[in-house]
């Protein structure tokens, strides 16, 4: 079948999606995140990606960091629960006592080779909700039987670069949409290919937003998507409406911010701090 349907995803699309706060709940109705990644110079990714998932109402976030990521988050994220690796620059071992309702990994991990056998160890245990963002994609791509490893319905957010890097070069949009569809089926997860229209893929369907702007092409701003998309299936959001509920309130929130800011001044911090504008504008 190489035929490839396409959807919409615009307010009308997601309104079914969104669940509403129950009266009665508690932190723990809302799960409780894990947010593996970091390295030395490069633990801001993670504190973005811990921040957005708490913003998009996570109950809970831990933050899985190497030791010189302990204080940083601490300070600037008192929201959050910090576990640590032994290691003080990169993570060199992945192993934690508490139990994830959903995983978001690799924002700032680098790819030592350390952390690429701590990945490897840590796929060969995990087989619970997994996001797979920046170099742990990058890892993926080096050693492609890793992807085998995946548990299903894995959400996978490549930007070009990434995306080329696990699927090959393409000759137009076409190709790509389909390599991509391919791919997803190969290892059933939900491909999320970011850009200017981002599209999510799964089960042969591309969903294309409608939503986002160019000040969004800043540091940090995946990581925020990854966190965002980490955050609602904590909440109990399927990997496929998880992602395309994510991609579409991450670029409401950014065109709600540039309102105020302009496209220049639009950094991965003020796509966060409009997330509550974002999810009220479905109300
Ligand atoms: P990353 O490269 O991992 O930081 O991800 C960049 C994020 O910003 C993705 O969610 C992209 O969809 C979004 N983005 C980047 N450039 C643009 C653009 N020109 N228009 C809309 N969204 C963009
Ligand atoms: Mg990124």
């Amino acid at each position: 079948n190489t035929k490839t349907d396409y959807e919409f995803i615009g307010k009308n699309e997601v309104l079914p999606i969104y669940i509403p706060r129950e009266k009665f709940s508690h932190k723990g109705t809302y799960g409780h995140s894990l947010i593996i990644g970091g390295s030395y110079g490069k633990v801001g990714a993670v504190i973005l990606a811990s921040k957005s998932c708490l913003y998009s109402g996570s109950g809970l976030v831990t933050a899985y960091v190497p030791k010189c990521g302990c204080l940083p988050l601490q300070t600037s994220l008192p929201e959050a629960m910090v576990l640590t690796d032994e290691n003080e620059d990169i993570l060199s071992g992945i192993s934690y006592d508490m139990v994830p309702t959903v995983v978001g990994i690799g924002m700032g991990m680098e790819k030592k080779e350390a952390t690429s056998k701590a990945f490897s160890d840590f796929l060969n245990k995990y087989k619970g909700n997994l996001v797979v963002d920046a170099d742990a994609l990058n890892l993926l791509s080096e050693n492609k039987k890793l992807l085998k490893k995946l548990p299903a319905r894995s959400i996978l957010t490549p930007h070009p670069k990434e995306l080329e890097r696990l699927i090959g070069p393409w000759k137009d949009d076409f190709e790509k949409l389909e390599k991509t569809k391919k791919f997803s089926e190969q290892y059933d997860c939900v491909l999320v290919i970011k850009g200017a229209h981002t599209i999510v893929v799964y089960d042969g369907v591309g969903y294309v937003n409608s939503t986002g702007n160019p000040g969004m092409a800043t540091a940090g701003s995946g990581d925020v998507l990854a966190g965002m998309i980490t955050g609602l299936v904590a909440q109990g959001y399927e990997p496929l409406q998880a992602s395309v509920f994510g991609v579409y309130l991450h670029g409401k929130a950014a065109d709600i911010a540039i309102e105020k800011c302009g496209y220049q001044s639009l950094v991965a911090t003020k796509i966060v701090e409009h997330f509550g504008e974002a999810f009220m504008s479905l109300l």
